[in-house]
């Protein structure tokens, strides 16, 4: 396959931007290589500016659950667009996207519309911290929170990629007041509830963790969460910026059963326009300004494109079926691969929740980051190549989820399996 141009873009772009890209794990850095410049995309389909085409299992890493350019969105985002970019004033289409989402989400009565997921988890706990009269806030190594200061601790995604869990400019002070814990270790919880009770203000986690590869939660875990966070007075925020409206239109709460007290949001809420989101009681969430003194702002907030391609996408989510046949694109897609690499005997381990998706190289079951550790990086950056080269687009990095949408046909699917058949096949060979 020719990336000619995909090389020169990213000289060019190395030129004017740190490392060429505007966010790392774009970078390719986990994989080796040069990261693909994208020229165009539509339904499950990448173009690259080389002309080359390659399924795509990354969907800008979540957002596009129905698929690239949906016709839907980009009408709703036209017919916005020629109204006017942005006001800084209310518009009535906030209140309609607001209204999706306390009907949707179940523990959400009040939401307040950012433009980055990152952004929401830094309010969610200035709010949790100003309800609560705490410092300190416990999350779960391998999950990611954004880049925000207070969760780039043992943090998962770029920051695990690149081996580089404690970013350097994080005072030592914001460091003590976050508490790092094993992912599905209730008795680290309650530990650290025995310890220092009286100072934490909240338990921040992704419910189905999806930014170090797939990882799910044990039985009772995310009910062990809620119970020890009411118990000792702390609030428990479902960082749900991945598996919000992905998993199931109300999002692992729905699914799961159990309710936080705090919920974010992000990624399909925008339907592939900058779009976050925070939501929870009415109690709670009118703590924040103007209502109450917890300061919280943003110019583009609410942003009328945003909010278009939000409305629309929700609007197809809503409709009957749309949840089945995600997850049943999503199995075969990951059953097929479970099945090529069994009849290879490479040693691997699959996840999936919906159309979230996840395989590990490693024979040891996944639950939490220091078993996601033990995967064999060099096969996955090996098996990566192997499957660009054969028009499938991975995430370029073994730590990462793989998304599918309504666009990712069986037609599509089956070459996928069929392109990773032959790729083990060439890795097989080349040893
Ligand atoms: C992507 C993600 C974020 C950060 O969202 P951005 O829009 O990239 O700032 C936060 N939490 C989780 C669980 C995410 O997957």
């Amino acid at each position: 396959m020719n990336r000619e141009r995909s090389s020169a873009a990213y000289e060019r772009a190395k030129a004017v931007i740190p490392g060429g890209v505007n966010s790392p794990v774009r970078a390719f850095k986990a994989v080796g290589g040069v990261p693909v410049f994208v020229d165009s995309a539509e339904g499950c389909r990448l173009t690259d500016v080389d002309g080359n085409v390659y399924i795509d299992y990354v969907m800008s890493w979540g957002p596009l659950i129905l698929g690239h350019a949906y016709p839907a969105v980009i009408e709703a985002v036209q017919r916005a667009a020629s109204k006017g970019t942005s006001f800084g004033a209310p518009t009535e289409a906030e209140s309609e996207l607001g209204e999706l989402v306390v009907d949707m989400v179940p523990s959400i009565e009040r939401v307040r519309f950012c433009s980055s997921g990152t952004e929401t988890t830094m309010s969610a706990l200035r709010l949790a911290r100003a309800a609560t009269g705490r410092d300190k806030v416990i999350k779960f190594s391998g999950c990611y929170h954004g880049h925000g200061d207070s969760f780039l601790i043992s943090a998962g995604s770029g920051a695990l990629t690149l081996g580089a869990p404690d970013s350097p400019g994080i005072t030592a002070g914001t460091a003590r007041d976050t508490i790092v814990v094993p992912y599905n270790d209730l008795d680290a919880v309650r530990a650290v509830f025995e310890r220092e009770a009286t100072a934490i203000a909240c338990l921040i986690v992704e419910p189905y963790a999806g930014n170090m590869g797939l990882v799910l939660p044990q039985p009772g875990f995310l009910a062990g969460l809620r119970e020890l966070a009411s118990t000792h007075g702390a609030l428990l925020i479902f960082d749900e910026v991945m598996t919000g409206f992905r998993v199931a239109p109300g999002g692992v709460q729905e699914r799961e059963g159990v309710l936080p007290d705090l919920t974010t949001l992000g990624k399909v809420i925008g339907g592939g326009l900058p779009v976050g989101a925070f939501g929870g009681p009415a109690a709670l969430m009118d703590l924040l300004s103007p209502v109450g003194k917890v300061y919280q702002a943003g110019t583009l907030s609410g942003n009328p494109l945003a909010m278009a391609a939000g409305i629309a996408t929700l609007r197809v989510l809503r409709e009957p079926d749309v949840y089945p046949r995600l997850a049943a694109a999503a199995a075969r897609y990951i059953e097929g691969l479970d099945e090529v690499f069994e009849r290879y005997d490479i040693p691997h381990q699959v996840a999936q929740r919906g159309s979230m998706t996840g395989f590990f190289f490693t024979k040891t079951p996944v639950i939490d980051l220091a078993g996601a550790k033990t995967a064999d990086v060099e096969f996955y950056a090996d098996f990566f190549h192997a499957m660009l080269d054969r028009g499938v687009y991975l995430a370029p990095s073994q730590f990462e989820a793989g998304f599918l949408s309504l666009a990712h046909d069986e037609v599509a699917i089956d070459a996928t399996i069929a392109a990773a058949e032959e790729a083990v096949l060439s890795l097989m060979a080349a040893v």
